[in-house]
């Protein structure tokens, strides 16, 4: 069985457990013998607004380390989570973690083009990795990733965190299991009003593109995840209206995938204004939609034949984080794989080669 079955089974297994087990497992389970130890690597927002605070709720893993390029965090840091100062790591001691059996895991969490070389690295000192979406800027940086973590036989998972969603799960269920008939079509679209010019996200270099890469990346996992097969043609076209500010990356971009059997999927992904951030499939005998479908909270959705889709919330973070954890307890694969993201990534690169060239590109 090939990695993009065990990942497709498992998330069609999951999602057969969604609706009540999930939360239902993480307050009942035995105390696991040992937790695995995670180390943050970049302490920016997500690290300390979501990870951090998630992994204080997660069953099987522990905050152990930090990596950062700040000496300041570090301190903050060591002082709020009690980390050891032999825990604590710049981007240039990395090598140095293969001497520490606290730290289990990097968690890659800085710009997009940084994660490669933090993966690659922790790999080499014998850790396995998870490192955040989008996976990196080019399928031969994530080929990198997967060949590094292969060679130093540790796990490697992308931050896929509506994979452990119970809502998206139930729709992928609902979809595939032909509930509402045979797909015809999906929407989606995520997006949001870009504040700080100055910030990396509008940088190609260390974003690798626009809102795709960014957010749009959360739709084209849907349309992956609800058809559960692979696109074979994509188009795309991109737009700014505010040159200034994206001078170096789109600022929205629209794009069309054709799966096989004929399903179309229209995306949208922009900087430019919120309110997007929904999915819509449509089935010949029904419809179901998410709205919103990829916030950390509050996911909730309708079917054409009344019924609501609004299974209970969970901390997607400590679901992903407990997940891998357990993927590395008991030797097993992990179900949104470095050859998951670099699947996604192949996309988004063809989805900007159709709007560059304005055709239409065979994947
Ligand atoms: P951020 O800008 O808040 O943090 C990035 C961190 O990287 C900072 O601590 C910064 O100091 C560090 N860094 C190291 N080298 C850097 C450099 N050369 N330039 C700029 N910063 C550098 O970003 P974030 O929002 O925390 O995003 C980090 C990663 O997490 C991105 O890959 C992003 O796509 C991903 N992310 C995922 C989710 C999710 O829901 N899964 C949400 C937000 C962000």
């Amino acid at each position: 069985m090939n990695t993009d079955q065990v990942s497709r089974r498992s998330f069609l297994k999951t999602s057969a457990l969604a609706a009540a087990s999930l939360p239902f497992v993480h307050a009942c389970a035995a105390e696991p013998a040992r937790k695995i130890g995670y180390a943050l690597c970049g302490l920016g927002s997500l690290s300390t607004h979501q990870l951090a605070p998630a992994l204080q709720k997660t069953k099987y893993c522990r905050l152990a380390g930090i990596i950062t390029g700040t000496p300041a965090k570090a301190e903050s840091w060591k002082g709020q989570y009690n980390i050891p100062d032999h825990c604590i790591y710049n981007y240039d001691t990395m090598t140095k973690l293969a001497d520490n059996p606290d730290i289990d895991v990097v968690y890659v969490v800085t710009p997009n083009a940084l994660h490669a070389d933090s993966t690659i690295k922790a790999a080499k000192a014998g850790k396995h990795v998870l490192t955040e979406k989008p996976m990196e800027v080019s399928v031969d940086r994530c080929q990198q990733m997967i060949d590094a973590c292969r060679a130093a036989n540790r796990l490697l998972a992308v931050g896929y965190r509506l994979h452990f969603e119970p809502n998206n799960l139930e729709c992928a269920r609902l979809v595939r299991e032909k509930v509402l008939g045979e797909l015809k079509y999906i929407e989606a679209g995520f997006g949001f009003a870009m504040g700080d010019p100055t910030q990396w996200r509008l940088n190609r270099a260390l974003a690798g593109g626009g809102p795709l890469m960014d957010v749009g990346i959360y739709a084209l996992q849907a349309m992956r995840y609800l058809t559960g097969a692979e696109p074979v043609e994509a188009t795309a076209f991109t737009t700014v209206t505010d040159p200034v500010k994206f001078h170096d990356v789109e600022e929205s971009i629209n794009w069309q995938l054709k799966f096989p059997g004929g399903v179309l999927a229209s995306g949208a992904a922009t900087y430019r204004f919120g309110g997007l951030g929904q999915f819509k499939a449509l089935s010949d005998g029904g419809w179901l939609e998410l709205n919103p479908a990829f916030n950390y909270h509050g996911i909730r959705g309708t079917r054409s034949d009344g019924a609501t889709i609004q299974l209970p919330d969970l901390d997607q973070f400590a679901a992903e984080m407990d997940d891998f954890a357990q993927c590395i307890l008991n030797g097993q694969p992990t179900r949104v794989p470095g050859e998951e993201g670099l699947r996604d990534v192949k996309i988004m690169m063809a989805l900007y080669e159709a709007a560059r060239t304005g055709t239409t590109i065979k994947l």
